[in-house]
């Protein structure tokens, strides 16, 4: 069996800070992560691709906040759905381009995935992710009222719907997204974290209103799929210490051990750092592997020539 690795690409990886979101720029973007993705694939890895979609939901919830008195506005899990499609168009389209430029056979499909949380999981009594446009005081209010959301004050910038980003406990279509990997497919899936789904009283799937993070998803799907790698592609070359002070240090390759001791010290940050290095010590300390590091440097992290590796 060929190594196989889960690749979360980053917020970059689709539109960086202070870009505009067309569609010209995201899919300029995409093709620059799609070739560094075919990098990979030319050193015969089986690639499971999972992607962010923070800003590309957030102009979805926009657009649906916008036209809700001439289209009725769907929820989050629909929202999720619909990034999770355009987001893979792109990166399919774009992964395929690249790999026949460079000779290489593989096929791409995008699978819209559904991630299952437990309805019990206590981030539902402690909705904490801020989602979509910012309200006034009065809107906020009005919103509580309509809607039954919970509003929050963010910064100093304005009101913020806050919902659930629930633990993932399994991700649907692994057994098809492995015999995908077998039949020389990479698969793109999970994108967004995925649809986040519970189940009813009777134990049938349903769109639940949250969002799952998608380093969390990313280390799941890793699980799942008895991959031996999991990487997370950001915009920073490596995860540091002290990290944006004077005496900030770069980390190569750290045990399970020093990496937990360095989180429970406080050096990554909540939010950003902090869940990627959750998920990369739980999945390194399966005896595997979690690489960190930046987008273009992928395949010589995965070559151990760069990025921050976390070793079970
Ligand atoms: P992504 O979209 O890739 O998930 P995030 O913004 O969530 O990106 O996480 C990457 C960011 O984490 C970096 O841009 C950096 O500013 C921040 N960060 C916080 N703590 C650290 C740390 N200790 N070392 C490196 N980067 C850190
Ligand atoms: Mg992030």
């Amino acid at each position: 069996m060929a190594n196989r690795v889960v690749i979360a690409l980053g917020g970059n990886a689709i539109l960086k800070p202070n870009q505009e979101a067309t569609l010209e720029v995201q899919l300029d973007n995409v093709k620059v992560s799609a070739e560094l993705v075919a990098k990979i694939e030319e050193l015969n890895y089986e690639i499971v691709l999972t992607h962010g979609n923070g800003p590309q939901v957030g102009n979805i919830l926009r657009q649906n906040e916008e036209a809700k008195d001439v289209v009725p506005p769907f929820p989050l899990d629909v929202c999720n759905a619909e990034s999770q499609g355009f987001i893979g168009y792109m990166l399919e389209q774009s992964l395929k381009n690249s790999l026949e430029t460079k000779g290489l056979t593989s096929n791409v499909i995008t699978l819209l995935t559904q991630t299952e949380v437990s309805a019990e999981d206590e981030a539902f009594a402690n909705p904490n992710k801020p989602i979509g446009i910012f309200y006034s005081e009065e809107e906020a209010k009005q919103m509580e009222q309509e809607k039954n959301w919970v509003m929050m004050e963010d910064a100093g910038r304005g009101y913020r719907r806050v919902v659930p980003s629930p633990q993932p406990k399994a991700i649907h279509g692994v057994d098809s997204i492995v015999k995908l990997l077998n039949q020389n497919t990479i698969v793109i899936a999970g994108g967004g974290g995925g649809i986040p789904v519970v189940r009813n009283e009777d134990g049938l799937l349903k769109g639940i209103e949250a969002v799952i993070d998608k380093d969390r998803t990313g280390k799941k799907l890793a699980e799942q799929i008895d991959a031996s790698v999991f990487m997370m592609l950001t915009d920073v070359s490596n995860v540091y210490i002290n990290y944006g002070k004077e005496n900030q240090e770069k980390l190569e390759t750290i045990s399970v051990k020093q990496a937990q001791q360095y989180m429970d010290e406080g050096h990554f940050a909540d939010g950003s750092m902090g869940p990627k290095m959750e998920a990369a010590i739980a999945f390194a300390a399966q005896g595997k592997t979690a690489i960190i590091c930046s987008l273009e440097e992928a395949d010589q992290a995965l070559l151990g020539r760069a990025g921050t590796r976390i070793t079970g």
